[in-house]
C-alpha cells in the first residue's frame, strides 16, 4: 500500500486493487468506480487515493478535482440531472469510513430505475 493508504479499509484495497471494482477511470489523485450498491443506474463513487475519515482531513489538491470529475462522469453517464453527495460522518449517515462523493444520476421514474 503506499503511504497514504490504510491496510484495514476496503475503499483502499480497492484503490490497490485487491478488491475488485468496476473501474470509471482514475487520476494520479482520486478513483472513480461504480458503487457497488446503486441507487440509480450509473451511480458513481469518487474517492481521494488518500486515506481519511473526514473531508476536512483531506488535502485540498485531492479535493480540487473532485468536481471537474463529477462534471465529466455525469455527461459520460449521459445524465442531465444528478445529485452530488458527501456523507461526512456517523450522524450525517457515513458508513464507510473513507472520503467519499456520490455522483447520483436522477431520471424520470418512467426511464425505470432511478
Ligand atoms: P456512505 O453511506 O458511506 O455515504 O456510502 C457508502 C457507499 O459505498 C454505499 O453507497 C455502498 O453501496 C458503497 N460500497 C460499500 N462497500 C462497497 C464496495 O465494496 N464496493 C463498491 N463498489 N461500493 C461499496
Ligand atoms: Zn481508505
Amino acid at each position: 500500500m503506499s503511504n497514504h493508504l490504510n491496510d484495514d479499509c476496503i475503499f483502499c484495497k480497492i484503490i490497490n486493487g485487491e478488491i475488485p471494482s468496476f473501474k470509471i477511470l482514475e487520476t494520479e489523485l482520486n478513483y472513480v468506480f461504480l458503487d457497488i450498491g446503486p441507487t440509480a443506474e450509473g451511480h458513481t463513487l469518487i474517492i481521494p487515493k488518500y486515506h481519511s475519515n473526514r473531508m476536512d482531513e483531506v488535502p485540498d489538491k485531492y479535493l480540487a478535482e473532485i468536481l471537474p470529475l463529477a462534471k465529466k462522469i455525469a455527461k459520460a453517464i449521459g445524465c442531465v440531472d444528478y445529485n452530488i453527495l458527501q456523507n461526512n460522518g456517523k450522524i450525517a449517515f457515513q458508513h464507510v469510513f473513507h472520503v467519499h462523493f456520490h455522483v447520483i444520476p436522477k431520471r424520470n421514474e418512467e426511464e425505470g430505475l432511478g
